[in-house]
């Protein structure tokens, strides 16, 4: 008997093994094929400055509908397009579409206002970095100083000096640096005043905290980032009870469901005619 149930935990450790190994590998081979096949498309969520309400940035965030596999979340693909390499791509059709897109809407006539892309490490420690940023910038006609690149903490694992050097490159070209997800990494809070940061996301685990004692976490990054002239962002603001906590704590800018999901560029350019 004893033999008999070692037997079946295996084969139920097995069967959900399979099932996620299957839904990986369906998922790999739906990806190589997607930016072929068109199935991407890039949606902005605006951000809002917390005194005037004004929408003072958007970011953007990549959709991926297939036909087989309906809607994929960002949170499922995105780690297995950096596992494949194929975030190199796919990360170069963000970077031109979000580029691209922004200088029309100024063309338009549209106020600027600098779009923030997602960079995966992967990306970012890529050597040519910098430079397919410049020639994606020149490509595009979009001044550099509209597009804000959105990175993580772990970027400096292996080599600070590496991401110094990187980040002081980007610097000059006069692009602006995010800290995404700030506080649930694991950099050293030496890192923030080396690094050059121009902003720092607060991280919605914290902003979801709101309202209760460890709330304190929010205001100390809040202050944090303006002793360190950063621009403090907080992200998934959901509520009126954090929007009011947040502007009384000084966060400058909030993103979040209370204002608005991300959305696609047509109804972004609908909010813009409206806010006109
Ligand atoms: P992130 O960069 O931290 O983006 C914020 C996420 O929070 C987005 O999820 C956004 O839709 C969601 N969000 C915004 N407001 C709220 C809110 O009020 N409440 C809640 N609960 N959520 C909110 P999304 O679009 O599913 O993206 C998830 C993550 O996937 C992103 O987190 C980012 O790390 C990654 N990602 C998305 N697009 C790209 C991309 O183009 N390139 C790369 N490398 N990563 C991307
Ligand atoms: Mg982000
Ligand atoms: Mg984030
Ligand atoms: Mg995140």
């Amino acid at each position: 008997a004893a033999k008999e149930s070692s037997k079946s935990k295996h084969l139920v450790y097995d069967d959900s093994m399979n099932i996620k190994m299957n839904r990986k590998l369906e998922l790999i081979n739906n990806l190589h094929k997607a930016l072929e096949k068109k199935e991407f498309e890039l949606y902005y969520q605006p951000q809002i400055d917390s005194e005037t309400n004004e929408i003072v940035g958007l970011e953007a965030l990549l959709r991926w509908q297939n036909p087989t596999l309906g809607r994929v979340s960002p949170a499922e693909f995105i780690p297995v397009a950096e596992e494949t390499g194929l975030i190199i791509p796919i990360g170069d059709w963000v970077l031109k579409t979000a580029c691209a897109q922004n200088a029309t809407w100024q063309k338009e006539g549209y106020k600027p206002i600098p779009v923030s892309v997602n960079i995966s490490t992967i990306q970012f420690n890529e050597p040519l970095f910098v430079d397919k940023v410049v020639t994606i910038l020149k490509e595009t006609t979009l001044n550099p100083k509209w597009l804000h690149l959105e990175i993580t903490e772990s970027v400096a694992i292996n080599d600070a000096t590496l991401t110094i050097n990187v980040l002081n490159r980007l610097q000059k070209i006069g692009v602006k640096i995010a800290l995404d997800d700030f506080g649930t990494g694991f950099s050293s809070l030496g890192y923030l005043s080396k690094f050059k940061i121009n902003v720092l996301k607060i991280d919605s685990s914290f902003v979801q905290d709101i309202g209760e004692d460890e709330s304190t976490i929010t205001k100390t990054i809040i202050v944090l980032g303006k002793n360190l002239n950063m621009e403090v962002v907080a992200e998934g603001v959901e509520t009126n009870e954090q929007l009011d906590y947040l502007k009384n704590a000084g966060c400058d800018i909030i993103q979040g469901y209370l204002f608005s999901s991300p959305l696609p560029a047509g109804q972004i350019e609908k909010m813009f005619k409206l806010a006109a």
